[in-house]
Order: C-alpha cells, then structure tokens, then sequence
C-alpha cells in the first residue's frame, strides 16, 4: 500500500504505478528517463554499475527492469545471465547500441523478454515496457468508475456486465485507461492501435472512440471519455470519478 500510496504522488491513476529498476550508466539518460516515467506515475530507482544493478534486481520487487548492455563492472548481458541464473524471473528489457545485432541475440538469449536500440525515443520505452508488464501479468489493473478492462482476458466490463467490443475499440479504450489521466493524443493513439505502418488519417480515431462511447452509453456509462479539443482524448482527466467502485488505497479525492 506503501509502494502504491508514493506511485501516486497525489494524482489520481486508473492503473497501478509500476515499481522500475534502470541499470543505466549514463547519468543524463537516467535521469531523463527517470522524469518521464514519473510522469507516467511509475517510480524508478537507477543502478549506475553493473554489480549495483544485480545486487538490488536480485533483492526482488519490482515490476519491471531496464538494463543497458555497456554498464562498468558487469556487463547488461552478464547481469541478465547472473539474475535468470538466480531465478529471477522480473520482466528485463535490454538497452542495446545501434545496429549490434548480435548484441540483441546475446541479449535475448541471456535472457532478456525485449530490447530496445539506442538512441530511442521515449514513446517507444512506453510501449514496449507497456507491453512487457501486460505480457508477464505484472503490469494494470485497468479501471475507472463502473468501466473495467482485462487486457489478458481481452475483456471490457461495465457494472460487471461484459462490453461487445471490437479489438480496435478495446484497444482504444484500454489507451486511454492505461494513461491514468492523462491525455492521450490522436497521433498516439493511431500509433498504438493502428500501428506506425498505417498512413489513414489520426480521424480514424474520432470515428472509433465516437463508437466506442455509443457503446459505453448504451451499457450506462455515459460521458467516460472526454475530448481535449486539439489534443486527444482522456479518461479521468479531472480525477476519481463520484460514483467510484471501492476507493482505492492512498488517493484521496480532490
Ligand atoms: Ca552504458
């Protein structure tokens, strides 16, 4: 309750704040990457050797971990190996330089779940730990109001009664929930659904949440999703919603 109450810093999150391990040498990067996974309400704790990030990935409890390869002392590959050897099975995304191909073979067979080429950008870190936490389990508790989503069942609820929705709309919907308040633009949303590939126009994007809040409406969950003009889209923007099924520990309401 702890962990969570201190995730939340006072702003209110649909999903659970995940607890983050950066095995990352580079200060700059670590600490840009620190600030911005903060305002995505998860807390990272930063490693800046390779022996350092073993001994606290080994202690256990976190969500995830992000280890870059070229770290002084042990390498990424050798902490990954060392951790998998010990039982460790955190979800380990691999930082790895540009263009080493046989660096994200050595990787994911040292035991990495996914890597990630350097330089990145920061949406695609997102992503990919979004989709990790999602894979290993680990990852949200995806709620607001009356409105659940299981993304391993691929099962959207209102009042415990199951939405039909289609996957573009369950994956819209599921977005925006994983934003916790925050909003989501159009071009992000196009991206995550429709994926980098698709070149159709972001209004692809007002037409599916338009059917996907005809749906919610019509299961009693009316004026969920609301529409920053120019930006996006966001869930619980303005915090918990009144009619809150059971509060959740350390949010206190605005
Ligand atoms: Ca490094």
């Amino acid at each position: 309750m702890n962990r969570r109450a201190a995730g939340r810093a006072g702003r209110y999150s649909a999903r659970d704040p995940m607890e983050l391990l950066l095995i990352e040498d580079e200060p700059r990067l670590a600490g840009l990457l620190v600030r911005r996974l903060g305002r995505e309400g998860h807390r990272t704790t930063v490693a800046t050797t390779g022996p350092e990030g073993l001994r606290l990935a080994a202690a256990g409890g976190w969500d995830l971990a992000i280890v870059d390869v070229m770290l002084p002392g042990l390498s990424g590959m050798e902490v990954t190996r060392a951790l998998r050897r010990a039982g460790s099975d955190v979800p380990l995304l691999m930082l790895t330089a540009r263009g080493a191909v046989e660096d994200r073979v050595e990787g994911l067979r040292a035991g990495a779940d996914d890597y990630l080429v350097k330089p990145f950008a920061f949406a695609e870190l997102s992503a990919r730990i979004e989709a990790l936490a999602r894979r290993s389990g680990s990852g949200p508790r995806l709620s607001f109001g009356p409105v659940r989503v299981d993304p391993q069942a691929h099962l959207a609820t209102v009042d415990g009664r199951e939405l039909d929705l289609t996957p573009k709309e369950f994956a819209v919907l599921k977005d925006l929930l994983w934003a916790g308040g925050r909003v989501v633009t159009r071009a992000e949303l196009k991206r995550s659904v429709w994926g980098f590939q698709f070149d159709a126009p972001t209004k692809v994007v007002d037409l599916y949440v338009h059917y996907l809040r005809r749906k919610l409406r019509r299961a009693g969950a009316a004026d969920l999703i609301e529409t920053v003009r120019g930006v996006g889209y966001a869930i619980g923007r303005s915090g918990p919603p009144d009619r809150s099924a059971p509060p959740d520990p350390g949010v206190t309401p605005p």
